[in-house]
């Protein structure tokens, strides 16, 4: 078994599991980004304290449909988005990598910069976390970091998924405070300001000639028109 397998138990106890710094890790295929990203990922960081969240794009996504847009120019529209923002940050790892973009191989690529200095909370959409028995090397993903996720308008736990029931039954916390202090990473459930916005649909409204104003930021917008992105 890999030594980061080992990381929490072996190295936090329960007061430097609460004093570590705290990082979140905001993956997606941002194409493009928009308001439901970056209210979920203010919303988590003030909530949990985070220090830092990193916008990590996604090269070749190994579960849907790539993305209509290049690898650069979404790290460029993710760059726009979060300017002022001092504790959001762009991480182009995946764009770096060949390959699909596993979320296991980008925490470990983490977690060996980081060098025990931060505890991690990988952000997702309930929509994501309800697929994630198919990603790779799924069940190694808590051994590297806490799973926060979030409500999002017509995402739902299905009912009686034995896969997912039994994860979050052995994982699940009920309380932010047990999340900080345990060794164990953990997985939190948290409601979220409802913004039922989608990038498929701002793509879509783009594609067809309607605005997709005030559903993502201004600046995002100003770049899509620039380049005559999604047309
Ligand atoms: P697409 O429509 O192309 O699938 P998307 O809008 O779902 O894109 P992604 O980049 O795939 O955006 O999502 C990245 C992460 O952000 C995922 O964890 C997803 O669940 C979450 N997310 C996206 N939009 C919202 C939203 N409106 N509310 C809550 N979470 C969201």
């Amino acid at each position: 078994m890999p030594s980061y397998l080992h990381f929490t138990s072996m190295t936090l106890g329960d007061k430097s599991a609460r004093s570590l710094s705290r990082i979140g890790i905001m993956g997606g295929t941002f194409d493009p980004i928009h308001f439901g990203h970056l209210r979920m990922a203010q919303e988590l960081a003030t909530v949990l304290d985070l220090a830092e969240v990193r916008f990590i794009p996604s090269a070749t996504p190994p579960h849907r449909d790539q993305p209509i847009t290049s690898a650069r120019q979404r790290a460029e529209m993710v760059t726009l988005a979060i300017a002022d923002n001092p504790v959001f940050k762009l991480d182009t790892r995946e764009l770096e990598r060949e390959g699909y973009s596993y979320t296991i191989d980008t925490l470990q690529s983490l977690h060996e910069e980081l060098q025990g200095q931060a505890r991690l909370y990988l952000l997702m959409g309930l929509d994501a976390f309800v697929g994630i028995a198919s990603w790779h090397r799924w069940q190694e993903l808590l051994q590297l970091t806490h799973i926060v996720v979030a409500t999002r308008p017509g995402a739902t736990l299905p009912a009686g998924n034995p896969i997912l029931d039994e994860f979050l039954q052995t994982h699940q916390v009920s309380s932010l405070q047990q999340l900080h202090a345990q060794a164990q990473n953990g997985i939190y459930m948290h409601g979220i300001t409802a913004l039922d916005i989608s990038a498929t649909h701002i793509r879509h409204q783009l594609h067809t000639g309607q605005s997709p104003r005030y559903q993502l930021p201004q600046c995002v917008l100003a770049y899509i028109e620039q380049y005559s992105l999604y047309r």
